[in-house]
């Protein structure tokens, strides 16, 4: 007699980055050591490898991109804090220049 082994019904991820069924992106992967599966976290499906390493290219290299953009926008707020305490100390230094403090007390 044999034994049949009931499975869960899990969609395979074609190679378009969201499932069409779940509306998911796939953006949560998980591992499976045993049977070398990778799978969505989310909806469950079992992904292709290389769709999964794809997406991570494509992920790493967008935050990357903004890892750059951030950088530059820091260091353009440095040197915008740079400028303004270089006029705030030139007011201060003509404000005293112009009310020097009083000595006859
Ligand atoms: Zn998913």
């Amino acid at each position: 007699m044999s034994r049949v082994i009931p499975f869960i019904r899990r969609s395979v991820a074609s190679n378009t980055p969201a499932d069409g069924e779940t509306h998911c992106a796939h953006r949560n992967i998980r591992l499976v050591e045993r049977g070398e599966i990778v799978s969505c976290s989310d909806c469950l499906a079992v992904l292709s490898p290389f769709w999964a390493l794809t997406m991570l290219s494509q992920q790493y290299s967008l935050a990357m991109s903004q890892i750059e953009r951030l950088t530059t926008r820091t260091k353009l707020a440095d040197a915008r804090i740079l400028e303004l305490s270089q006029e705030l100390d030139a007011n201060s230094r003509e404000e005293r220049r112009q009310n020097p403090p009083s000595t006859d007390t």
